[in-house]
């Protein structure tokens, strides 16, 4: 099978483009970055550098941005996480490095709050064992005490990981500035998984270790990531280079690619984008305002970015519409479209924004019109 030349690049490939109205999310791609990004990917993928010299530069810039002491590119927030943790294992001793994720001796405990053990698509218990380290839930999934953390600290701790993301439970955990006063006095090292996040010096300037962000997510950038944190742990981060994080390497594209992305994101006017999505957002709820079978709202995002998003609550009690049904009605037609779908069970949708295009914002109207509209018409017909 050979790729056609007619279409867009999937089409010659021989898949569907998507139309994304669920989030930045990986198995949709991630981005899809902005032309100068795009141009920045290109340019540098055509040419050679040192790569060791455009590492430290680019951590350098991160640093800069984040004001943290230090930064380093990874390939994502998920070997951020394992970078991190081996870097608290293993220092930049390279017997240990190499020896890794197999660690000698017993200080490779990471805690993290049980409500914060979540899969994004992986689970993040396997990024920590990745990198050596095992993985300890503290607390309950609802409910995590200053007592769980104390009790929970001993000889073989070596770090704690703080999750802040919408998929972890957001009520009865340890706030943040708890678990860095609790886990600083000890000596414990507190890391961030801020994948998600638009903040990028929140955590730097409370203090944190490190932290992990995500390059293909709220930055825009393409698939890639960094961590920004204190000095030594970053070199220890870095060393990992020759260790685990082989596999895990970026590419001087997706490294020119973020560093651009970065760039655009110091220059962006939050406003005029809060405006952009608000508008859009507006245009889908009266476009679907008075549609069968949906309580149409705006929302806010549920962990306190400025992202509005349309709530589509589909009423239940009509045979075939279900939240979890119009989910999979619009995922399997054509162009196939992707709503936010993790509160679908409890009979909820949301439609993202960020990720849709103005001129894909009809169809996703229309279409879920036209499904709500077809079962209203199958119930108004009494059934013999
Ligand atoms: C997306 C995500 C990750 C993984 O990030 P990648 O950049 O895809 O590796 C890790 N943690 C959380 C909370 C996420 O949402």
């Amino acid at each position: 099978m050979t790729p056609g030349r007619e279409g867009d690049i999937y089409e010659r490939i021989g898949v569907l483009r998507v139309i994304n109205a669920s989030g930045k999310m990986t198995m949709l791609g991630g981005t899809a970055v902005a032309p100068e990004v795009a141009s920045a990917m290109a340019e540098a993928a055509q040419s050679y550098v040192s790569i060791e010299a455009l590492l430290t530069r680019a951590g350098a810039y991160i640093a800069d941005i984040t004001g943290a002491e230090a930064a380093c590119v990874t390939s994502g927030a998920s070997a951020g996480i394992a970078q991190m943790v081996a870097a608290c294992i293993a220092g930049t001793d390279t017997t240990r490095i190499e020896r890794l994720p197999d660690v000698e001796g017993d200080r490779r405990d990471v805690l993290i709050q049980a409500g914060h053990v979540v899969s994004f698509g992986a689970p993040i218990t396997q990024m920590i064992r990745m990198g050596g380290g095992r993985p300890v839930a503290i607390g309950w999934a609802n409910a995590v005490t200053a007592a769980h953390l104390t009790g929970a600290i001993n000889e073989r701790t070596v770090a704690m990981l703080y999750v802040q993301s919408h998929h972890t439970v957001h009520k009865g955990m340890l706030d943040l500035a708890t678990c860095m006063r609790m886990c600083n006095e000890r000596g414990i090292p507190v890391l961030v998984d801020a994948a998600a996040e638009e903040d990028l010096r929140s955590y730097t300037s409370l203090g944190v270790d490190a932290v992990t962000y995500s390059g293909g997510k709220a930055i825009g950038g393409p698939t890639s990531g960094f961590i920004a944190g204190r000095k030594p742990l970053i070199e220890a981060c870095r060393a990992q280079e020759r260790g685990i994080a082989r596999p895990m390497k970026v590419g001087k594209e997706q490294i020119a690619g973020l560093i651009e992305a970065l760039r655009l994101d110091m220059i962006h006017d939050e406003g005029a984008t809060t405006q952009v999505l608000m508008a859009r957002v507006d245009r889908l709820v009266s476009a679907l305002s008075g549609v069968p079978h949906l309580v149409v709202s705006t929302v806010w995002d549920e962990a306190g970015r400025a992202i509005p998003r349309v709530s589509l609550a589909v009423a239940s009690g009509v045979p075939g519409c279900t939240a979890p049904a119009l989910l999979a009605h619009l995922r399997d037609g054509t162009p196939p479209i992707y709503l936010r779908g993790h509160e679908a069970s409890q009979g909820t949708l949301f439609i993202d924004p960020r990720p849709l295009a103005d001129a894909d914002v009809d169809v996703v109207a229309q279409r879920i019109a036209a499904f709500c509209t077809r079962l209203a018409g199958v119930t108004a017909t009494p059934t013999q």
